[in-house]
C-alpha cells in the first residue's frame, strides 16, 4: 500500500470484476451497433482503457478535457473545454465515460453539450457515484460503485495530479490533504 494511503475503499480485483460486468452489460445493450466512447480526461482514462477491453461490439473512442470555471470556488456547472472531440459525432451512439459523479454539474453540462451535436443516442457510464453531494439529477446508465462522501484517489483519480496511477481506489491520510 502507498504510504500516503489511509484506507483502500475498492481493491483492484473488485474494480476489475465490476468493469467486466459493465462491459458485458454494454455488449448486450449495444448488439448490432457501434459505440463511440467519449472519455473525460484525465480521470476517466484508466477506467475507459479497461472498460473497452471488456466490450465485444465495435467500440471507438475520443476524449474531451474540461475544467470548471473558477477553480476553488463553488462549481457553477459551467465548464471550459480544454480539449474538444476530434470529429463530428452526428448519428453516433455515444457513451460518456466519467471517473466520478459528485454534484453532477460537470456531467449535466457534458450531456447537454454532447446532445447538442446531434448524436443518435447518449448514455453515461461512471466508475464511481457519490450521491450524497448531488446538486442536479443526472441519469447514470452504467455505474461501477456507489461510494460515501469522501475524497478518493487512484484508478485515474488525482489529488493535485498525483496518485492517478494507484491500481485501487483509496482515501489519503488527512495530513496529505492538509499540506
Ligand atoms: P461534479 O461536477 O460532479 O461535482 O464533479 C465531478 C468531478 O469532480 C469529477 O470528474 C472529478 O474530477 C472531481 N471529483 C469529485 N469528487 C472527487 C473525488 O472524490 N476525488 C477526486 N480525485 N476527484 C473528485
Ligand atoms: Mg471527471
Ligand atoms: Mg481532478
Amino acid at each position: 500500500m502507498h504510504p500516503h494511503v489511509e484506507k483502500i475503499l475498492l481493491e483492484e480485483n473488485q474494480i476489475n470484476e465490476r468493469i467486466q460486468q459493465l462491459g458485458q452489460q454494454i455488449t448486450q445493450d449495444y448488439q448490432g451497433k457501434d459505440i463511440l466512447m467519449v472519455g473525460i480526461l484525465k480521470g476517466a482514462m484508466i477506467f475507459l482503457a479497461d472498460l473497452v477491453r471488456n466490450i465485444e461490439v465495435p467500440t471507438f473512442f475520443d476524449f474531451m478535457a474540461v475544467s470548471s470555471y473558477g477553480a476553488g470556488t463553488v462549481s457553477s456547472g459551467v465548464v471550459r473545454i480544454l480539449k474538444d472531440l476530434d470529429k463530428s459525432i452526428e448519428g453516433k451512439h455515444i457513451i460518456i465515460v466519467e471517473d466520478i459523479v459528485d454534484t453532477g454539474l460537470t456531467l449535466q453540462y457534458m450531456v447537454e453539450n454532447i446532445k447538442s451535436r446531434g448524436p443518435a443516442s447518449v448514455k453515461v457510464c461512471t466508475l464511481l457515484d457519490k450521491p450524497d453531494r448531488r446538486k442536479v439529477e443526472v441519469p447514470i446508465d452504467y455505474n461501477g460503485f456507489q461510494i460515501p462522501d469522501e475524497f478518493v484517489v487512484g484508478f485515474g483519480l488525482d489529488y493535485n495530479e498525483r496518485y492517478r496511477n494507484l491500481p485501487y481506489i483509496a482515501v489519503l491520510k488527512p495530513e496529505i490533504y492538509q499540506s
